[in-house]
């Protein structure tokens, strides 16, 4: 085999990227259609301020999105953290290149590294540099569990990064 072409198998297989639970964005679908007061359908108006949790795409200008509040980490741990998401109000494709880092979110992440009770116990902001180096470094504690990506401006969860 090609040595780029090994190094690339190599490098792409050293995570996996955890697109939102297609049962979220459905939930979160049928409490919008039920008006539930925490759900609120907005439409985007910018062509990178609307990313979809499900596709890892930005919402285009027009399309309509739900904006809920998620428990990245759940309920019950000193690191507990519920904050607003979008997903597409019309059923989107789940996110399938997930030995992929999404094309989309290159920049503006910051990359959070828990343990498995759900600590964070590093943090790193991809700040021009490769976001799969940053990850690839945050997993070489072994103590990480997974990582998480966020807006840096905004903080809210993107999507969640396992060990491959
Ligand atoms: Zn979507």
């Amino acid at each position: 085999m090609e040595p780029v072409r090994l190094a690339f198998l190599m490098k792409s297989s050293l995570f996996r990227i955890i697109p939102l639970l297609s049962e979220v964005a459905d939930a979160a679908r049928r409490a919008a259609k039920a008006c539930a007061p925490d759900h609120a359908i907005v439409t985007a108006n910018s062509p990178n301020g609307f990313p979809c949790r499900h596709c890892l795409r930005w919402a285009k200008p027009g399309e309509r999105l739900i904006l809920f509040p998620y428990a990245a980490v759940p309920l019950g741990h000193p690191y507990s953290e519920i904050g607003p998401i979008f997903v597409h109000a019309e059923s989107c494709e789940r996110y399938a290149a997930t030995h992929e880092y999404p094309a989309y979110f290159r920049n503006g992440r910051v990359m959070r590294a828990y343990n498995s009770k759900f600590d964070m116990i590093d943090a790193e902001v991809v700040n021009g540099n490769e976001p799969e180096s940053v990850i690839e470094k945050l997993f070489q504690n072994p103590e990480t569990a997974f990582v998480d990506a966020r807006s840096v401006s905004r903080g809210c969860f993107t999507f969640r990064i396992l060990r491959a």
